[in-house]
């Protein structure tokens, strides 16, 4: 079946066959202990097309003692068979990747090409920390003649995984595949508007040999079955992403236990047009900085902080963009999909409320919209606001929805000035034709990763993470691995 016939067969029934229901625990699909489902919806339809069980304490705590089990003998797997598997289970997301994916643009919202994107860079994600686990070697240490000393990466045991709702599929792999592959066990969470692909990934990963009870799915409100990860001694490592309000309330939850934690919050991230920058290359990258994903992305471009000579040049043709954007249910492929919840529709559109409340120049959009050809789902304009200082709500608050907030600058002391302005700091975008600047102002940005006239750029090779409230630690990359291994020294007397 191809994904077009996946696509126009759910688009015509509304409904999607063979969903899992339950949790996956120990290597199967079990019911929740309460008997208790939640319904997940539709975006673009506004509709619920499947339920999924409630998870409670107690379903968390077998998750854990599952994944506590395995990790003990997943440890003692050779990790040249720890790297047959992982590729293995690249292979079967590849091979059900059409599924993955018409799953992901229902259950979310995001467009087809998107989500097909994610589960390509899922599959990858295993592939590249299949050729990680058996080269997690230590080095050895020179403490003169006395001893002999070296260090071994160890792994640290059962890790929780707390996925957000935008990326559903992607951050449960970007977790999970350097986890196994470290030799460390996973209980996952994923988000309420989002349990499905993290379910499906389960099941395609025990099909591809991951021994039973390595990897936990357990689904339900953050409030309740996050709380209790994030609680449990059992697990030593945390990888949380999502609100910086959550972020903190799972740290002080996991600060009685030590548990270490990685920590992806969200920000409000730069995109910093020069004089001398190419206003085409500057608003084609700043329309798909923001408009992507809804702009429902941590690393969104959500600012532009463009120079005054090329400000007006910049901001038409951005504007121009914005307008031709067609909204519509993701699996017709349109510019931008939906929102993925009501509630985070009624977020982003507070945000623009307040800003035109405030009189600020909405120079495109504004609004809540549906799909034009449906009249259904929950969709919001894309939207720019012009002109905006430092201290504006809408430079400073993350909106995660496809607003974008224009600053105007001077000198180049005023672009790092503005840019490094707010308490985030994710990632930044530097176009200009200087080199020296190109650098310079590289060097200046405070975050975890800058691109030079591009905004895009990355991959799963490349580590990933913040500065300030955008939170902490790497993922991706090899530095991706630092989280789910512990390092030790150990020495070794040369006297006889
Ligand atoms: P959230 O932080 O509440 O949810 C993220 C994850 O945390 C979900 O899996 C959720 O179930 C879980 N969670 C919620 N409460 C928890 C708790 N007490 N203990 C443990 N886990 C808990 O995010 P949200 O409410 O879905 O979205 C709100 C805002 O978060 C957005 O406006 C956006 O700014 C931000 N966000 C950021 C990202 C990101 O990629 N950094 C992703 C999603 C949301």
């Amino acid at each position: 079946m191809s994904v077009q016939h996946l696509a126009d067969t759910y688009l015509q029934s509304g409904q999607i066959d063979n969903l899992p229901d339950n949790h996956f625990i120990d290597g199967t699909f079990v019911a929740g202990s309460s008997g208790e489902k939640m319904e997940s919806f539709d975006p673009a339809r506004a509709e619920a097309f499947g339920s999924f069980a409630l998870g409670s304490a107690s379903d968390m705590d077998k998750a854990i003692a599952a994944a506590e089990k395995a990790a003990a003998s997943w440890r003692k797997v050779a990790p040249s068979e720890r790297c047959r598997i992982l590729n293995n289970a690249a292979r079967v997301l590849r091979e059900n990747a059409d599924q993955l994916s018409v799953l992901e643009v229902v259950d979310s919202g995001k467009t087809l090409a998107e989500a097909q994107g994610d589960v390509a860079g899922s599959a990858r994600l295993f592939e590249y920390y299949a050729g990680a686990a058996d080269k997690l070697d230590g080095r050895s240490v020179n403490l003169g003649t006395a001893n002999t000393a070296f260090t071994v990466r160890e792994p640290v045991g059962v890790t929780g995984h707390i996925i957000p709702w935008n990326y559903p599929t992607s951050t449960f792999a970007r977790g999970v595949a350097p986890a196994l592959a470290a030799g460390c066990s996973v209980v996952a969470k994923p988000a309420e508007t989002t349990p499905y692909t993290a379910l499906v990934m389960a099941g395609l990963l025990t099909e591809a040999g991951v021994p039973e009870g390595l990897v936990n799915v357990v689904t339900g409100l953050g409030s309740e079955v996050g709380a209790q990860m994030a609680k449990d001694p059992r697990i030593k490592q945390l990888t949380f992403t999502g609100s910086v309000n959550t972020g903190v309330n799972v740290m002080q939850m996991a600060a009685p236990n030590v548990t270490r934690l990685t920590l992806e919050l969200g920000g409000k991230s730069p995109l910093v047009a020069f004089e001398d920058a190419d206003p085409e290359a500057v608003a084609d990258g700043a329309y798909w900085a923001i408009f992507s994903n809804s702009g429902q992305i941590c690393s969104a471009g959500s600012r532009l902080v463009v120079h005054k000579s090329i400000r007006d040049d910049v901001i038409d043709l951005l504007v121009q963009k914005a307008k031709a954007l067609k909204v519509g249910h993701g699996l017709k492929n349109p510019d931008m999909g939906a929102v993925n919840s009501e509630v985070h529709l009624g977020r982003i559109k507070a945000h623009v409320d307040a800003a035109k409340a405030r009189g600020r120049d909405i120079l495109t959009g504004g609004n809540i919209t549906t799909d034009p050809e449906t009249g259904l789902g929950w969709f919001f304009e894309p939207t720019i606001i012009a002109d905006l200082p430092l201290d504006d709500p809408a430079v400073q608050e993350e909106i995660f929805g496809p607003v974008l907030a224009v600053q105007v600058f001077d000198t180049e002391d005023d672009a790092i000035r503005l840019a490094n302005g707010t308490e985030f700091g994710l990632i930044g975008s530097v176009y200009t034709r200087d080199v020296g600047r190109a650098m310079r102002v590289s060097q200046a940005l405070d975050c975890g990763q800058v691109s030079v006239n591009d905004y895009w750029a990355g991959g799963i090779e490349l580590p990933f993470g913040g500065n300030g409230k955008s939170g902490y630690g790497r993922e991706k990359g090899w530095e991706g691995l630092d989280a789910y291994t512990k390092v030790k020294s150990i020495t070794i007397s040369n006297a006889s």
